[in-house]
């Protein structure tokens, strides 16, 4: 097939970026990127440190729908994993621009509440909304742009992964893909239950950026970091990718809540190792650390799990413990 006629989802939405990268960073590096092309946020030199930035979309009929998501819920999540991106560099977040596509048809309250909410939201992640721009769409949309400022003055990229790091990540995994399964399936559930947890886990992810920020202040300070938004199945090979290194995870090790556990029984596994949305954070840190880092997440009550180490053959990455040869690898918005 001819490039002209290829479509996106020809491509998938990783070989897309791929082809964009290949054209952007040629013409746009005017400076020195603190950040290597395609990290989780974009990070430019500011006066004493660096301004992070990053966008996140959301399209009505992909990512969520009216049916099943109050304008509440929207709110939280979309600012949530814009955030996330920030928190995965170790920077707080500063303010927020949201853009909105609107059907002209669309309901004016639904859109306030978002607001409304956003305004009283009393959270260690929230930051203020300061603008943005609203158009006319055939589909509703919002894009969130957010911006923030790095804890220790530098930002941690996804790139400096070695043989020999270690592999953890914060909270538990596999939640929010089991809670979206409860809502496609049943519709509203009630909050107490287990259900309820799971549901909440995927409409109200919390962005770890109290949690990145104590470990970094503490003085861990990673060799890589990313969140986990779209699996952990593709956040470690996106890691790994970026550093040139593979990885061995431990699938036994990998930690799943009680509710997972319950809900899902022996496939909580497989959906921590697969599920998405869950917003945690993936880090390395140096081999001779991992003792350290554990007790310092523990004395500063931080959730840490260490779940693998970085080994030197680029991108294979072995799980052991869970038979991952049916699995996709993560998600791709156009397959
Ligand atoms: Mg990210």
């Amino acid at each position: 097939m001819a490039d002209s006629q290829k479509t996106v989802a020809d491509l998938g939405e990783f070989g897309l970026l791929a082809e964009i990268n290949a054209i952007l960073p040629g013409g746009y590096t005017a400076g020195p990127l603190l950040l290597p092309f395609g990290d989780d946020c974009a990070a430019v030199p500011w006066p004493e440190d660096a301004l992070l930035v990053s966008s996140d979309a959301m399209v009505e009929g992909i990512h969520f729908s009216r049916d099943w998501t109050e304008p509440e819920d929207l709110a939280w999540k979309s600012l949530a994993s814009a955030v996330s991106d920030l928190a995965a560099k170790g920077a707080e977040p500063v303010g927020a621009l949201v853009t909105l596509g609107l059907p002209p048809e669309m309901e004016v309250d639904w859109i306030l509440r978002m607001y409304r909410f956003w305004r009283r939201l009393d959270e260690p992640w929230i930051c203020p909304i300061l603008g943005g721009d609203t158009v006319r769409s055939p589909v509703f949309f919002l894009d969130i742009l957010v911006f923030g400022k790095p804890v220790t003055g530098m930002p941690i990229s996804m790139a400096g992964a070695r043989e020999g790091d270690q592999i953890l990540v914060t909270g538990t995994l596999g939640d929010a893909v089991a809670g979206l399964a409860v809502l496609q399936s049943k519709g509203n559930v009630s909050c107490d239950s287990t259900a309820g947890y799971l549901v909440q886990r995927f409409l109200r992810p919390r962005p770890r950026v109290s949690e990145t920020r104590d470990l970094l202040l503490a003085g861990l300070i990673p060799t890589a970091m990313t969140d986990i938004s779209d699996g952990l199945t593709r956040s470690v090979s996106n890691l790994c990718t970026a550093s040139g290194v593979g990885a061995e995870i431990r699938a036994e090790r990998l930690p799943v809540s009680a509710a997972l556990d319950e809900w899902a029984g022996s496939g909580s596994r497989r959906m921590a190792w697969q599920g998405g949305e869950d917003y945690e954070i993936l880090l390395t840190v140096s081999g001779d650390l991992i003792g350290t880092a554990l007790e310092v997440a523990r004395q500063i009550k931080v959730s840490l799990t260490h779940i693998g180490e970085i080994c030197g053959n680029r991108n294979e990455i072995r799980v052991t413990g869970l038979d991952v040869t049916d699995l996709p690898c993560g998600y791709d918005h156009f397959r």
